[in-house]
């Protein structure tokens, strides 16, 4: 067995799905939304399923859907791929990860990320025999430590992997910071794979800009989106990649290998939502914001103080002086158990030692009434 997987646990994801069906909690942990997205997008795929084809999809992916994900690409950033070599269709952002990760890495390379980071990353960065160089941001705005990042690039550096909007903080890449961190890869000859699945998940006074349209990355830099945030169907698992056609082309040498390709139907059904109206995509964002706004008033009213949020389904409370004095991971377990609302430790996002340990992630992406019934939950048993 594979001692680097066969010694991890299990996601806190699932462990604290499980915990919250155990217990009847509230399960504000995992992040998904509680209502499904757009009808017709549903449809589409029903339809498609229905009436097939439902045989293998070309391996790069559905050309209706790469053209959907290349004019989407334009029509938001202004952004130039050629839907047929620079675009690949992936089973979620997971997989997208995994086979860029293993396609662009070699043994021996450094790889610069930000703490507070997803789980997937540094598992897959490992197998591929590279090393890790964690930049821890410094909350509560989590912000960059300039000399900090400055110096975990060298001449080993092939890659920068970053997350915008990011989970678990909800900080959206600010303009000077994709500059900074753009100006670095630039300087080591270093390529830049960016997981932008929040990238319409962004709030009021935040614009999402992605570090391929800063000057001279986008022949250097990978792009990643998924249906499952951008619908609101997370269980499709349909992802996407665009960049160069150099590293998409590896990129999907790697994932003719891992799953070739995405079941044809859910791949119709993105084509069409990708091609909705800017009110679809703005009316997601409005819908979020709303949310994170009664979740956020909530919780300051039941004690927490909140970490400010521009973008995600995601926002972090500081738990000191509200609750027990536990450390994060423990004061989920006992949120769980004894509140009946479930959360996820921040600490369980970092990779390097001495995470913090005062700050749990809260999902919003709900119906008001589950939010309002977890808010009254913690005023009754914090
Ligand atoms: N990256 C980040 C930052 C995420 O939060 C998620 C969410 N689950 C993913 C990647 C994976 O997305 P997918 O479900 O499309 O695989
Ligand atoms: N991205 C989701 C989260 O952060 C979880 C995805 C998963 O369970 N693998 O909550």
């Amino acid at each position: 067995l594979n001692p680097l997987f066969a010694g991890l646990g299990t996601t806190i994801f699932t462990v604290m799905s499980a915990l919250a069906v155990e217990h009847q909690a509230i399960n504000l942990g995992q992040g998904f939304p509680d209502e499904d997205g757009p009808l017709d997008v549903r449809e589409e795929a029903a339809r498609v399923l229905i009436e097939g084809p439902n045989q293998y999809p070309p391996m790069m992916g559905l050309p209706a859907l790469r053209q959907a994900v290349a004019d989407h690409d334009r029509r938001f950033y202004g952004l130039d791929y050629d839907w047929s070599r620079e675009v690949l269709v992936t089973s979620g952002a997971t997989e997208a990860l995994g086979a860029a990760l293993i396609a662009l890495l070699s043994p021996g390379d450094e790889v610069v990320l930000f703490e507070p980071l997803y789980d997937s990353y540094l598992p897959i960065i490992r197998q591929a025999g590279a090393v890790p160089r964690l930049v821890r941001l410094q909350p509560p705005d989590w912000s960059i430590p300039l000399d900090g990042l400055a110096a975990a690039f060298n001449a080993r550096t092939r890659l920068v992997l970053f997350n915008t909007p990011m989970n678990p903080t909800g900080k959206v890449f600010s303009p000077a910071e994709l500059t900074a961190i753009a100006d670095l890869a630039r300087a080591h000859d270093a390529y830049v794979l960016c997981d932008e699945v929040y990238e319409h998940l962004v709030f009021s006074g935040h614009a999402h800009v992605p570090i391929a349209t800063l000057p001279g990355m986008r022949e250097r830099t990978v792009r990643i989106g998924s249906a499952g945030k951008t619908f609101s169907l997370t269980g499709w698992k349909v992802g996407y990649l665009s960049g160069p056609a150099a590293m998409i082309g590896v990129i999907a040498k790697v994932h003719q290998f891992l799953t070739f390709t995405t079941p044809p139907n859910l791949q119709a059904g993105v084509a069409l939502g990708l091609r909705k109206g800017g009110d679809y995509f703005a009316g997601l964002a409005a819908a979020l914001e709303a949310k994170r706004d009664r979740l956020t008033a909530g919780l300051r009213a039941v004690g927490y103080a909140t970490l400010p949020v521009a973008g995600s389904y995601f926002v972090t409370a500081d738990i000191r002086g509200t609750g027990p004095a536990l450390p994060d991971d423990d004061y989920c377990q006992w949120l769980t158990r004894h509140v009946g609302v479930a959360a996820v430790p921040v600490s369980a996002f970092y990779g390097g030692e001495a995470a913090p340990r005062h700050l749990i992630r809260f999902c919003f992406c709900k119906r008001d009434e589950i939010l309002d019934a977890a808010i009254a939950r913690l005023a009754q048993g914090l």
